[in-house]
């Protein structure tokens, strides 16, 4: 699947390398930080300085993974991040697909001479990167990771961490195996990492399972009186504000998934989650079935991207009018949208 003439070009970079960092994009999913854990734990047993860099907070679902609480935070410690992102040698560059992409760590991740290595699967990578690993048939960035670790020749160093931190970034980037994004390479993979003694009802347990109450309300609110449905146009929409985030106690991770339950309904194509952020922004998820692509419609309204089936975006705009703008949006997609599945 992987370029061999690829593989030996990161080999030799990573030979070269005695200071390598690993980033991924902010808002760190279990798929981003699965992966960047994953490399690390390998890279560290190569007797390289290494550091797993995320520009914010990841959520607390995600912190039980091995070295979780070794990962320097950018937004927390801006100053020590650039330190280190000055005096790296490599950069390995984790689901994500632009450095625009970092926000205010970007402008440190391009202004370093570090050569850039991007491994992704989101469509479009951009033109950042000395060497690129973007493979939109993969899963996640955790199933591309495992491959290129194979490739590498280096799987005798899987730890017990790397294979639980990889196996939870393909669990949650599938929806546990249930998006159309799995393949029965993935489950190969999955079988592989399986294979190496980990604990999947632990990992299922702590991602799944370790809500707070205010969480479990603030899901309740959002179906019972805050889902918007379009029948006609087989969309449905969640918009919060902070204020209701708020009133849920909310803490960064709550509102994971929250995008993904008016798609359980039979006849919505397409499913939207709003949320207000304290910088004036908007920010959304997006999620789609069938062929609407919400990859396309994202980057065409609302300054985003990602994958066919799920996308984000923001806009600086006032919620209600975000509201507006998106049934305009809606409407001229409506067929598209309509006839996805
Ligand atoms: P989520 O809705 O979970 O934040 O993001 C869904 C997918 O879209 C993820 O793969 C994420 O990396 C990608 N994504 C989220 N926000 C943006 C964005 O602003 N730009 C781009 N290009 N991709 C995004
Ligand atoms: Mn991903």
């Amino acid at each position: 699947m992987i370029d061999n003439s690829k593989l030996e070009i990161l080999k030799k970079l990573l030979n070269d390398a005695q200071c390598i960092s690993i980033v991924t994009h902010p808002n760190p999913d279990g798929d981003a930080v699965g992966s960047s854990i994953g490399i690390y734990q390998i890279l560290k047993q190569l007797g390289r300085e290494v550091y797993s860099i995320v520009p914010n907070s990841f959520p607390d679902f995600l912190a039980w993974m091995e070295d979780a609480d070794k990962c320097l935070n950018f937004e927390k410690n801006p100053q020590d991040v650039s330190d280190v992102l000055g005096r790296s040698d490599l950069i390995l560059c984790l689901d994500f697909n632009s450095i625009s992409r970092l926000n205010g760590m970007g402008d440190v991740v391009k202004a370093t001479s570090a050569p850039k290595v991007l491994i992704d699967h989101h469509l479009y990578p951009e033109d950042d990167f000395i060497l690129q690993f973007s493979e939109l048939s993969v899963s996640s960035t955790c199933e591309l990771v495992y491959h290129i670790i194979k490739g590498l020749d280096y799987q005798s160093l899987f730890t017990i961490g790397a294979a639980e931190a990889l196996y939870a970034g393909i669990m949650t980037d599938t929806g546990s195996f249930s998006y159309s994004s799995s393949n029965p390479a993935t489950f190969h993979v999955v079988a592989d990492l399986l294979g190496l003694d980990i604990d999947k009802d632990k990992i299922h347990q702590a991602i799944y399972n370790t809500f707070s109450e205010e969480r479990m309300r603030l899901m309740g609110y959002c179906l019972n009186e805050k889902m918007v449905v379009f029948r006609e146009h087989k969309t449905a929409y969640i918009a919060l504000t902070l204020k209701e985030l708020n009133r849920f106690k909310h803490r960064s991770g709550d509102t994971e998934g929250l995008v993904n339950l008016p798609l359980s309904i039979k006849d919505v194509n397409f499913s939207v989650l709003f949320t207000e952020q304290t910088d004036g922004n908007v920010k959304l998820s997006l999620r789609s079935k069938g062929e609407f692509s919400v990859n396309e419609f994202s980057r065409k309204y609302f300054y985003g991207g990602g994958h066919k089936n799920a996308a984000g975006g923001r806009i600086q705009m006032k919620l209600p009018e975000v509201i507006k703008y998106f049934e305009i949006c809606v409407r001229e997609n409506a067929d598209k949208i309509v006839k996805s599945i």
